[in-house]
């Protein structure tokens, strides 16, 4: 996962940019960048780090440029360094192009392969440099003629944020895996990744970029070009289970209420279930946790003590310090656990090993019994576009049955939302346009090169 923004036509390009990476942090934490648009020179610096981190001042200063593009990563390919960071910038025969993606290109390896023999010396190993190569070699009669043809070369998932002298040009691949809105704030126009960016800088959205559909912004306009043939429109729904933040907008609602919804979902599905109390594994098993209580009546309390200064575990891409970082940032209350009966919410179950961990720290603290209801159903298979899932090995439900995985993480009980009230909730009752692959195995887009 990484988060991208950009703002044009804007005398605090940079800052607001930061305060829109800075709104997206939590979609990834090594590293950060930003491109400016300095009249007709492209400005470009990124380091490790948060975005705190990255920029000072001076930094932001520097990156003079009243259109800026800008970048937070999480690798899902090619390694976590320097050379990695986005936005990637080139010197290319189209002029200076910097670059900022989110997502996995499935077909990376063979582009790769044939773009080298044909003599491309590639400076990273992220598979977001493959589109510069493929524009240089491949032109139309325009820089959006060649970004439309090369696009369509491209499989998996993607949103992209193009930045040449004058243009700022987002694209959304055409299954809209990734996420992509554009808002606007008085003459200026973002791009964001989330809602929430462009709420935090001031703005309104304006709406999310389609399925293989260009925006070109330009002079102060705004234009949209299809480059390819929508497919079937499959979000990525794991962007409402898990990952984006509460007041982010997907398919026309909060992912807060949806996320309530889900919770009144589960409590009907499991209304045969007695317990004490009902609680949620922070962050996001909160917001469930609530949703249950408000349809089944049972009360919610707040077992854990979430230190905020540790990271997510699952966005740190090393085990041994998931493992650590898992162990450091949930501390149990131990007297609103002590012989209690506790149906216990997270988002997903992966490996089994964090929930393992936490229900043992629950036993631990002296809960008399330990249920756990995930706010999805069991995770089966790999994600290929862009979400660093384990192998499908590594997946616990993929190994083991319920009854054994429920042993396994030391339950008293197990229970997974069925995937038919996932997808009521997260699109309203309205829109199912969801990627549900890990789920279900059907993949909505070519994966064969990528496994
Ligand atoms: S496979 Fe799962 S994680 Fe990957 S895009 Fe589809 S729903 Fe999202």
């Amino acid at each position: 996962m990484c988060g991208i923004f950009a703002v044009t036509d804007n005398k605090n390009a940079s800052k607001l940019a930061y305060v829109g990476l800075f709104t997206l942090q939590h979609r990834g934490q090594e590293s950060a960048g930003m491109a400016a648009d300095s009249s007709g020179r492209i400005l470009y610096y990124s380091a490790m780090g948060l975005v705190s981190e990255v920029f000072s001042n001076e930094v932001l200063a520097n990156l003079k440029g009243r259109s800026v593009i800008g970048h937070i990563r999480y690798s899902t390919a090619g390694a976590s360094n320097l050379k990695n960071a986005q936005p990637l910038f080139f010197n290319t025969c189209l002029g200076p192009l910097a670059v900022a993606h989110n997502g996995n290109l499935t077909n990376a390896g063979r582009l790769r392969a044939q773009l080298q023999k044909a003599g491309a010396i590639f400076q990273t190993t992220t598979d977001s440099e493959i589109i510069i190569h493929l524009m240089a070699r491949y032109r139309g009669r325009s820089l959006e003629e060649t970004l439309a043809k090369n696009l369509r070369r491209l499989e998996g998932s993607y949103s992209f944020l193009f930045m040449t002298p004058g243009r700022v040009i987002g694209a959304r691949d055409p299954n809209g895996f990734r996420p992509l809105v554009l808002g606007r704030l008085g003459a200026s126009h973002i791009l964001s990744s989330e809602t929430c960016a462009i709420d935090v800088v001031g703005g309104k959205t304006a709406r999310e970029i389609a399925p293989g559909e260009l925006v070109i912004i330009e002079k102060g306009k705004v234009r949209f070009k299809r480059f390819a043939k929508p497919g079937n429109f499959t979000r990525c729904i794991f962007e409402t289970v898990y990952f984006a933040r509460p007041d982010a907008e997907i398919a026309g609602r909060t992912v807060q209420s949806a996320r309530y919804e889900i919770g009144s979902m589960l409590a009907r599905e499991m209304a045969y279930m007695k317990a004490d109390l009902v609680s949620g594994v922070p962050d996001s098993g909160a917001a469930y946790a609530l949703g249950f209580s408000r349809e089944s009546g049972l009360a919610y309390q707040a077992v854990f003590m979430r230190n905020h200064y540790t990271g997510r575990s699952f966005m740190q891409p090393d085990q041994a310090l998931r493992e650590f970082t898992a162990r450091l940032k949930l501390a149990p209350i131990k007297d609103l656990i002590r012989g209690k009966s506790i149906i216990l919410i997270d988002d997903s179950l992966v490996r089994g090993t964090t929930s393992r961990k936490i229900i043992g720290s629950l036993k631990k603290a002296g809960a008399k019994k330990v249920y756990m209801a995930i706010a999805s159903p069991a995770v089966i298979s790999p994600c290929y576009y862009g979400i660093d899932t384990p192998t499908k090995e590594e997946l616990i439900a993929n190994n083991l049955s319920i009854d054994e995985i429920r042993r396994f993480i030391g339950a008293d009980g197990l229970y997974y939302l069925s995937l038919e009230s996932l997808i009521k909730a997260c699109g309203n009752g309205r829109d199912r346009c969801f990627c549900t692959a890990c789920f279900t195995g059907n993949y909505p887009a070519k994966i064969k090169s990528a496994m």
